[in-house]
């Protein structure tokens, strides 16, 4: 009995034990409860009563969602940063998915495709068969591609587009960017190398092709023959001084276009530069029975410039004028000072205009846009057999690029042309009221 005794005592005290904790793990369980359901919040309560084990855990649970709330936060910055460089980015940028879905853009992107729907498929916005297999590509695995293709809406543009797959999933899907380039102003300008190169060999041959056939005659056939002998060389000499006048433009042009970014330092009085000019040719000139006449008033302001560029550009326009113009008719040389806008717009500014006016066949109106283009000629076989290479207008535009000038071509079919060069007026040299009511001269 009284070994049972203690064992009963026991076994009661373990039962009221067992049932204190359970009742006191009952309490803080609903408390803990309601104090994780609160960790969303931003002040999460301390759980009193929480005893030395619960306490610890509690702490901890704090500390962490703390951490995690800050982690968020930074998360959140570090999205709208992104966010923010995607808009700043100028050309148009496209985020696709793994099923080839737009899942996001910039406002370049929507300005060139339009608006773009939630999670439409990129070929509903793009539809050129390389791009979309390029973005296939990327989408199966490939890290980049880029291609070139061609756009005819709104305007024939050339674009390059480069896909590149993303280091991993973003949240929002986007697995690869797209971007696109406009490349149509380089895409023209190989095409203008190409071009001219070919012009260029292609003009060069011709009268190679022509030499060497010469020489070979004279070797041959003609060996004995002095009077062909006298016909050819003339033909021969003819020949080389075109190759020496063609490759005389190609170097002037390009020495041109070299220094076309440094404005040119010095100051030229174009009175005696015409006049030199004018003199220069009067023996060509006088070969058709053409006269210059010079048309200057006494005073004309100085411009900056360089000498020998505008002498080019003043030979090539008068010597245009005696090729072009009519036998026997006459080149008047006239220029002004007046005020101008400039053609890419703004107010007006003070330039000296020269004037070189021929008499001649004219220039039918659809060609004048292209006339200052290299070798582009109205007339191949009128323009060879006068001597011109096709380069000299082209010079005469970079010259006047070159010195912040421009070219104006009235021309009428049957009548003749006038070429007017504007050139700026050194700004310190101008006299005060110089420009006035000079708006409508016509030169
Ligand atoms: P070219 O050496 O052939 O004269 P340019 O570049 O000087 O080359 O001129 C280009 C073309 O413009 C010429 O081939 C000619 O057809 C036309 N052109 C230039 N000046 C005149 C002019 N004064 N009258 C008529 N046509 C002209």
């Amino acid at each position: 009995m009284l070994a049972v005794r203690p064992a009963l005592i026991g076994g009661a005290v373990l039962v009221a034990l067992t049932g204190f904790v359970i009742a006191r793990f009952a309490v803080t369980a609903a408390a803990a409860r309601e104090a994780i359901a609160s960790l969303a919040g931003e002040d999460a309560p301390e759980i009193a009563d929480a005893g030395p084990f619960g306490g610890g855990i509690w702490r901890a649970l704090l500390r962490l969602t703390r951490s995690w709330r800050e982690r968020a936060l930074g998360a959140e910055d570090r999205l709208e940063d992104a966010e923010a460089v995607i808009a700043a980015v100028l050309d148009p940028l496209i985020l696709l998915d793994g099923r080839r879905r737009i899942v996001g853009a910039n406002a370049a992107a929507e300005r060139f495709v339009g608006s773009l729907g939630a999670r439409r498929d990129l070929a509903t916005a793009l539809r050129n068969p390389a791009l979309l297999a390029a973005a296939d590509a990327v989408l199966q695995g490939e890290a980049e591609r880029a291609v070139d293709f061609a756009d005819a809406v709104p305007q024939e543009r050339q674009l390059r587009a480069h896909i590149a797959r993303l280091k991993r999933p973003a949240l929002d899907g986007a697995v690869a960017v797209l971007t696109l380039h406009d490349i149509t102003a380089l895409k023209r300008a190989e095409q203008q190398r190409a071009d001219f190169i070919a012009n260029a060999s292609h003009e060069l041959r011709t009268p190679l092709a022509s030499l060497i056939g010469f020489i070979e005659t004279l070797q041959g056939p003609a060996r004995d023959d002095s009077e062909a002998q006298e016909r050819f060389l003339a033909i021969m000499h003819e020949q080389a001084a075109r190759m020496t006048r063609l490759v005389g433009d190609l170097l002037a042009l390009s020495a041109i276009e070299l220094n076309e970014h440094v404005p040119p330092g010095g100051r030229v009085a174009l009175a005696p530069l015409l006049r030199e000019g004018a003199a220069a040719l009067e023996l060509r000139a006088g070969e058709r029975d053409m006269r210059v006449v010079l048309d200057l008033p006494a005073e004309l302001p100085e411009i900056a410039g360089n000498r020998d560029e505008l002498a080019q550009v003043f030979q090539n326009l008068l010597d245009n004028a005696i090729k072009y113009g009519r036998a026997g008719t006459a080149i008047t040389i006239g220029a002004v000072a007046l005020d101008r806008p400039p053609p890419e717009g703004g107010p007006p500014l003070p330039f000296v205009a020269v004037a070189v006016r021929d008499l001649g066949d004219g220039i039918p109106r659809e060609h004048l846009p292209r006339l200052t283009e290299r070798f582009y000629r109205v007339d191949t076989a009128r323009s060879r057999a006068m001597g011109g290479t096709g380069l000299g207008l082209a010079i005469v535009k970079h010259v006047l690029n070159h010195h912040r000038g421009f070219l104006e071509v009235e021309s009428i079919s049957g009548i003749g042309s006038v070429f007017t060069v504007f050139l700026r007026q050194r700004a310190e040299e101008r006299p005060a009221g110089m420009s006035q009511n000079r708006n409508n001269a016509v030169i």
